[in-house]
């Protein structure tokens, strides 16, 4: 049997459940039951539940809009929450030079960046390096332009591998501090011992675990909120 781990994955075991093209723009609660808004379409749609286990991350959750508001402790970690900023920009090459030249195409650099190869098992001609940049250098490539962005980085893979640079074909890139659904690659402290549920609001995350900035995180923070929620009328 071969197994596939991602979220598309998930999703197929739960035909009809998953929503996309729908963000939340508001959450409300009463003693009744408790309501999420989002915007599907055009249009408003409101689902109602006795509970919600809220996985947003902290970095999206501040701009929506909750009523009645959380306490004030969790209104100052959900603002204070940082996220740590990434830059990944893909180059594809129509061949692998520093292969010949005896380099696997993997790499660190003092900016701080790591090179990665991550086609270097695929079988073909092509190849695409990755620049995985962190930090302030993540930023200082956010801040860039695309066009600019790529040839900075091509620049810098001569610079690393002379004679990569005329097999360019093309390229893209991804910076989480400018994704609208992260704004930020992961969260950089963890909440799990201070965070209480908001009533009917259960918050989940890798934020709210003992590893922030991991998967692992991610699913802690699940298996701990789906045991509140079933402890309810049973504690
Ligand atoms: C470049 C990079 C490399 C990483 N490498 C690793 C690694 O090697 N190992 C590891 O363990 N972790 C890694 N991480 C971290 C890992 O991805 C996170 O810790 C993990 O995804 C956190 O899970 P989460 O469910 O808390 O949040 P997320 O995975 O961010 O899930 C939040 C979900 O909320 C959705 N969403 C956002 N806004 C709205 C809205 N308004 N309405 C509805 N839905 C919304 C998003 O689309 C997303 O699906 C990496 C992260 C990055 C960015």
């Amino acid at each position: 049997m071969v197994w596939t781990f991602s979220p598309k994955a998930f999703a197929k075991r739960l035909p009809g459940k998953v929503i996309y093209k729908a963000p939340v723009v508001r959450i409300e609660q009463d003693a009744g039951g408790v309501r999420v808004v989002c915007r599907r379409e055009g249009a408003h749609q409101t689902f109602s539940a006795d509970y919600l286990i809220c996985a947003l991350p902290f970095s999206v959750l501040r701009e929506v809009e909750i009523s009645p508001p959380f306490s004030a402790k969790t209104r100052a970690i959900v603002a204070e929450m940082t996220y740590g900023s990434v830059s990944r920009v893909f180059l594809q090459m129509k061949t692998r030079t520093w292969e010949t030249q005896g380099w696997n195409g993997f790499a660190v650099t003092d900016d701080p960046m790591e090179v990665w190869h991550p086609t270097h098992n695929q079988p073909g001609l092509r190849g695409i390096l990755v620049a995985y940049a962190c930090h302030g250098y993540a930023r200082r490539l956010a801040a860039m332009p695309e066009p600019v962005r790529l040839s900075h980085t091509l620049d810098r893979m001569e610079r690393l591998f002379p004679g990569a640079r005329p097999t360019y074909e093309t390229g893209t890139s991804h910076c989480w501090d400018d994704d609208p659904w992260t704004r930020g690659a992961w969260a950089e402290q963890s909440h799990w011992w201070g965070l209480s549920p908001e009533g009917r609001i259960h918050l989940a995350g890798d934020c709210v675990s003992s590893h922030s900035s991991w998967m692992q995180g991610a699913f802690e923070s699940a298996w701990r909120v789906a045991h509140e929620i079933n402890d309810i009328g049973t504690g």
